[in-house]
């Protein structure tokens, strides 16, 4: 499973941090054979106040349309406290096929393990208004297709639990994989300090599909790290990196959020911590000062040279929202 980010920019996207985050909402587009980018699309365009944070799409793929900790207009009352997935389906009796039901596991179960819920904390858009959504997980004498007993619900959330645990056993060890289930995961957990802390190594932060593995121990990291390879920590920090033999080209010049990447900015919030409710418009040249995400933001800097050394007080010019980036 790879995550599409592709944020909405309309009034949809409200921009409002969810305070907590204790239920995954669950939902189908309700327009047979539409696809994820068209029903994106949508939330970006319609005057209507209607947006996901997520959409899973016929083939599997999985847009970010808001981030995870940010409220979307999905839930109704449960948007507060809630991160919402909206899936599309080829027809009208609303079930899933294959490709897309394997994305909604995974990201179900990698939205719980990032928020530390179980998956007893998945809920559906009915559990909410009673709103026959999602169709197939809802039983058929409230309008859905689903057996009086949820046999498809339950077993969706079966297996959303199933891949949790394989995911937590695949993580200790030391081989080289756990690629699906981390993709473009920018954040720690934000509910917790106490995250599952591990070591992956990539090319770049951003670039997940890069990942040759993902490890306890830092040391094992570290002695994994190729040329051209980072190891970073749980909330993306550099730890370690092994430079390419050839200096003169970065390995990602694009990645965007890599330390000392520079950025040209255009009316863009600067905040003077990673928590600081209002900022100030900045533009001009900045560079990114180490990658580092928090609260989905980074530190910039004005000068090339200040990138990465501190006292970071000294050398910081403050957070921008990753998304400004
Ligand atoms: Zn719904």
């Amino acid at each position: 499973m790879d995550i599409i980010n592709n944020y909405i920019t309309s009034k949809n996207r409200p921009r409002t941090k969810r305070s907590k985050t204790t239920k995954i909402a669950i939902h189908y587009v309700g327009n047979a054979g539409s696809t994820a980018i068209a029903n994106r699309n949508y939330f970006q365009n319609t005057l209507n106040e209607v947006s996901s944070n997520y959409i899973v799409g016929l083939e599997g793929e999985v847009i970010c349309c808001i981030p995870h900790d940010e409220i979307a207009w999905c839930t109704n009352n449960a948007n507060a406290y809630s991160v919402s997935i909206e899936t599309c389906h080829p027809k009208t009796d609303g079930k899933f096929n294959e490709k897309t039901y394997k994305s909604l596991v995974e990201l179900s179960a990698y939205l719980l393990n990032l928020y530390k819920l179980t998956y007893n904390d998945l809920i559906r858009h009915f559990d909410v208004t009673g709103k026959v959504c999602p169709k197939s997980f809802v039983a058929k004498s409230k309008g859905g297709t689903d057996d009086e007993k949820l046999t498809a619900w339950n077993k969706f959330k079966a297996d959303v639990k199933k891949t949790m645990v394989s995911k937590e056993v695949g993580n200790s060890s030391s081989s080289s994989n756990t690629n699906s289930n981390l993709s473009n995961s920018l954040n720690s957990n934000p509910n917790s300090s106490t995250s599952s802390n591990l070591y992956r190594v990539r090319k770049t932060w951003l670039d997940s599909k890069s990942q040759i593995g993902a490890y306890k121990s830092l040391d094992n990291a570290k002695k994994a790290c190729k040329k051209g390879y980072t190891v970073y920590d749980e909330s993306g920090r550099t730890v370690y990196t092994k430079a390419n033999s050839n200096t003169s080209k970065p390995s990602n010049p694009t990645s965007g959020l890599t330390k000392g990447n520079k950025l040209l900015l255009k009316d863009v919030s600067l905040f003077v911590s990673a928590t600081a409710k209002t900022g100030n418009k900045k533009t001009g040249t900045y560079y990114i000062y180490d990658g580092a995400v928090v609260n989905s933001r980074l530190r910039i800097t004005n000068k090339l040279a200040n990138c990465g050394k501190s006292p970071i007080g000294m050398y910081v010019t403050g957070w921008i929202r990753k998304s400004d980036i």
